[in-house]
């Protein structure tokens, strides 16, 4: 049918595929400003030890809202933010805004840990410009940070990825005294021997996991192996899309001591979050 659009006009696209080019394209335009017109958000999701329920922690999600694509959600942006090499710059902003965050937090006398996803395609840009390293630590001197409060979470394809490099930047940050744990462990490809060469301190299993633990004997099976194997590692274990009690009562059986998900709260701006640990801290007391 491109015929129909006259002989000038060559139509590779069906309309769908058009528009879906289009809405990317329009997304890209409106991200290359986001930055500089301030439109990138850092929403804050409680990490709470199961038994006694106090936050031990907060971990960074970004929102971008725009005035004309409304609230975008990272899972619509991360990967064009990678494609484009913008995750450079919006890392580092994320970077610096969480750990401000955190410092605050920690002035306030509420000392949590903060964490922030570095995506697989961020940390090895980053990298290749010998970047990350720098970035992490004049952030860590700028904010005043203890460095024990910040948490990076890298994903098992960060780990498979150019290992000899990776590991070497990750021992460095490590020596930092920066924690670094594996977000939505489980679901990558990575070798369980990888455990115990890269300098790891938490893994996070991923909420598919979780989800159907009540029900699911197989997904059970996997929370208890995983369970035990960190334990055994001296791993601290945080489960994640904890959204119910009955998930609680499981995870709480086995070796996992802490827990995120929608139970305990979404993700909110840093101004709840406050109010969160506030009340947190009155729960310690
Ligand atoms: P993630 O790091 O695994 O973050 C957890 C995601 O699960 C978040 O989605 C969170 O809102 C959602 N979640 C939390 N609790 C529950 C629950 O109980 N049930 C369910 N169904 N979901 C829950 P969000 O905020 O949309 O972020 C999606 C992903 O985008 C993140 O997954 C992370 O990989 C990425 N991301 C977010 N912020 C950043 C960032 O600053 N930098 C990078 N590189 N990636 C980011
Ligand atoms: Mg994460
Ligand atoms: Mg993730
Ligand atoms: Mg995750």
């Amino acid at each position: 049918h491109a015929k129909k659009l006259g002989k000038n006009n060559y139509q590779f696209f069906t309309p769908e595929m058009n528009s879906a080019a289009q809405h990317y394209l329009k997304l890209e335009h409106h991200l290359r400003r986001a930055l500089e017109l301030d439109e990138l958000v850092l929403h804050y999701q409680p990490q709470v030890k199961i038994d006694s329920g106090c936050i031990i922690g907060m971990e960074a999600l970004i929102r971008w809202h725009n005035h004309a694509l409304g609230i975008v959600m990272p899972d619509q942006f991360i990967g064009l933010a990678e494609e484009t090499g913008l995750i450079v710059p919006i890392g580092a902003w994320v970077l610096r805004t969480a750990c401000e965050q955190a410092r605050a937090w920690q002035l306030a006398g509420m000392p949590i840990r903060i964490a922030v996803n570095l995506s697989g395609r961020q940390f090895h840009r980053f990298q290749d410009q010998r970047q990350l390293l720098d970035v992490v630590l004049d952030v860590l001197k700028e904010t005043g940070l203890s460095p024990e409060l910040l948490e990076l979470e890298i994903t098992e394809s960060i780990m498979m990825h150019k290992l000899d490099t990776t590991l070497d930047t990750l021992n460095q940050i490590k020596k930092l005294g920066v924690r670094i744990s594996v977000d939505d462990f489980g679901t990558g490809y990575s070798s369980l021997s990888y455990l115990k060469r890269f300098p790891l301190d938490t893994l996070k299993i991923d909420k598919s996991f979780v989800k159907d633990i009540c029900t699911d004997a197989n997904d059970r099976a996997i929370v208890s192996a995983i369970s035990a194997m960190a334990g055994q590692l001296k791993l601290e274990l945080v489960a994640e899309g904890v959204e119910d009690q009955n998930q609680l009562d499981f995870l709480g059986g086995q070796q996992c001591n802490y827990g995120q998900g929608y139970y305990f709260s979404k993700p909110v701006p840093a101004e709840q979050a406050s109010v969160l640990l506030r009340q947190s801290v009155l729960l310690q007391q």
